[in-house]
């Protein structure tokens, strides 16, 4: 997107890519059809060391651009759900779209390049394996440290360090998190159960569907959750937003009995789970304060996770080049004149639902119109 908005601008740009294909990211994104954007991109869906950094910035490339792009282009998409847009074919027609729009804007790619180290004389030196670049201005788009194995390293953080910029310590997010063993042999035989909550920490929360996993939980509730989330602390689930479980229990002809609870909570959670959270939090007694007590647990079961399944299986990076370091409107280095970082290696993360791919595109064109 950067190199685009530059060589509309007529700049002669060189985009350095060190796999031997564009897009990796994107064409794994969204289970291969890449949540390009989301319609309702506010600041709110960006955690970030300054959550006002992004605002005017996201105000200036917004998810209506990249929509009329994806229209030039003739892509077919549609809204999944919550504003989130997905291609109708392949996450392939976006990296197809993003190459037509370099070579229409004489953008050169070198694919196979890895940058091995940059030096500033009166102007940056990028030396790969075999070539040397000479260039004014250099955009850092290397993206964070999630899915090791598609190459992903820490070379974005450790250019920014050489150049004096600070760094926010990076974490992964939206990833899944790992349970106590203690928690683990109590429910992770429930792998692949499900269910609609409101997952809670930190003053954030969501209600997206939870799913438990062979190691933990995870599905969008959690990995959405997971951002916000440090160890030791603690996440709160509620099991059945908005109802009340034990209503019908306080009706006198309803007798109070675990078989009668338990039809209960299978109304509203899937039978496994039901039977095994109430196994462990059967009530002490059958009182008024003891079901009172029940409700309140199932809207706020504390779990405390030991970890999380970390950068392997985290769909992106948080923390990174500090935003303070940066100027709002162009993504340039404010201590290094033509230094620029852009995207997942900023200190800006997006929430699930495509804001990490608009934040992509809008830090990019931010970054390519000021070249
Ligand atoms: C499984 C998965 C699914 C996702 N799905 C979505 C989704 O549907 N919607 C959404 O909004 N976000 C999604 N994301 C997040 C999104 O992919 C990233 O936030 C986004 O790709 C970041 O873009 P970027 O350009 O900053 O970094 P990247 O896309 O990571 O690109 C960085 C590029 O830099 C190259 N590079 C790194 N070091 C060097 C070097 N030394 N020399 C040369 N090249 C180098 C890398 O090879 C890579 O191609 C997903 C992420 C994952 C892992």
């Amino acid at each position: 997107m950067c190199a685009i908005e530059a060589g509309k601008r007529g700049r002669r740009v060189a985009v350095l890519e060190r796999a031997d294909q564009l897009g990796k990211k994107i064409l794994i994104s969204g289970g291969g059809r890449c949540n390009f954007t989301n319609l309702h991109c506010r600041a709110e869906n960006f955690l970030s060391g300054n959550p006002h950094f992004a605002k005017s910035l996201l105000a200036r490339y917004t998810p209506e651009d990249f929509i009329a792009l994806v229209e030039k282009h003739h892509i077919p998409y549609h809204e999944k759900t919550l504003g989130q847009l997905f291609c109708d074919r392949s996450a392939r027609d976006i990296v197809e779209m993003l190459k037509k729009e370099c070579s229409s804007t004489g953008v050169t790619i070198f694919l196979n390049t890895k940058i091995q180290d940059v030096k500033r004389t009166t102007e940056f030196v990028v030396h790969t394996a075999n070539a040397e670049f000479y260039a004014p201005a250099l955009v850092v788009a290397t993206g964070g440290l999630s899915i090791p194995k598609m190459g992903a390293t820490a070379f974005g953080y450790e250019l920014a360090r050489q150049f004096g910029l600070k760094i926010r310590e990076p974490w992964p997010a939206l990833v899944p998190l790992v349970l106590s063993a203690d928690d683990r042999s109590r429910y992770c035989d429930l792998t692949g159960v499900s269910a609609e909550v409101i997952a809670s920490c930190h003053g954030q929360q969501f209600r997206e569907k939870m799913l438990v996993t062979h190691r933990g939980l995870s599905g969008p509730a959690i990995l959405q959750i997971s951002s916000y989330w440090k160890k030791p602390q603690e996440i709160q689930i509620d099991l059945a937003p908005g109802i009340e479980m034990t209503k019908n229990l306080r009706d006198p002809k309803m007798p109070r009995t675990l078989t009668a609870v338990r039809s209960e909570f299978r109304k509203i959670l899937p039978a496994r789970l039901a039977d095994r959270w109430l196994d462990l939090h059967a009530p002490a007694s059958w009182t008024n304060t003891a079901l009172a007590d029940l409700e309140q647990q199932a809207h706020a079961w504390t779990i405390v996770p030991s970890g999380t399944e970390g950068y392997e299986k985290a769909e992106v990076t948080a923390g990174g080049v500090d935003t303070d370091e940066l100027f709002a409107k162009t993504m340039e280095s404010r201590k290094v004149h033509g230094l620029f970082f852009i995207g997942e290696v900023v200190d800006v993360t997006g929430q699930l639902g495509g804001f990490n791919f608009q934040w992509a595109w809008a830090s990019g064109a931010a970054a390519g119109r000021a070249l």
